[in-house]
């Protein structure tokens, strides 16, 4: 799968908000928002911005969060459609069930990026299962387990030490010994927690 490259820290500012691209960096004071909070380049300056602007920084802040290009990102609005239901709720739910956005909430990777390596690696089960697609979608009930590897037992009990401050959302049931997750439940949008108002998004694709 593509990834969005480019420093990470630079789309935060871009932003104008912590989009929490860079793992445990992100809560420190090393936070490149937590020191200085402009645009990055050399015209820093906000500018004003149309009604339009307004609905496209808000897909390209979702799309930063989830770490999506626009191709990907536009199936999954796709699919949203085909749900019953509020479509930028609906989207923000699909979007927490990928299977990277579990991995990385289940804080046994500190990053987006390293869930999707450690999925690719074949390091994930699901139901005893391994998938290695970043982009599967979790369903109420599934049972996320690791591989039976010491090496990869042992990085995880690390990044749950390093994270151990942080909780699991509540639709995450995590044994942190056996390192196993249930989902308990679909996630909501209020369980995402985004910065984000999603309608704008809606809006922006259905013109
Ligand atoms: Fe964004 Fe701060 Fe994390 Fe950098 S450290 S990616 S600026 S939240």
């Amino acid at each position: 799968m593509a990834r969005v490259r480019g420093a990470r820290c630079r789309l935060c500012r871009r932003e104008g908000i912590k989009l929490y691209l860079k793992g445990i960096r992100c809560g420190g004071d090393k936070c490149a928002i937590e020191r200085r909070n402009s645009v990055p380049g050399q015209h820093k300056m906000r500018k004003k911005i149309s009604d339009y602007g307004v609905q496209m920084r808000e897909k390209q802040k979702m799309k930063k969060i989830y770490g999506m290009l626009e191709k990907q990102f536009r199936i999954f609005f796709q699919r949203a459609l085909q749900f019953p239901g509020i479509t930028g709720e609906v989207l923000i739910q699909l979007l927490e069930r990928r299977l990277d956005n579990v991995v990385l909430k289940m804080l046994i990777v500190p990053s987006r990026s390293e869930a999707r390596q450690f999925i690719r690696h074949g390091f994930i089960k699901i139901n005893k299962r391994k998938v290695d697609i970043p982009s599967y979608l979790v369903k109420e009930g599934d049972v996320i387990s690791v591989v039976e590897k010491e090496s990869v037992k042992k990085r995880i009990a690390d990044n749950l030490e390093m994270l151990k401050d942080r909780e699991t959302p509540e639709w995450i049931s995590l044994d942190r010994k056996t390192q196993v997750a249930t989902i308990t439940r679909l996630p909501t949008k209020a369980d995402a927690a985004l910065p984000i108002e999603e309608n704008l998004i809606v809006e922006l694709y259905s013109k």
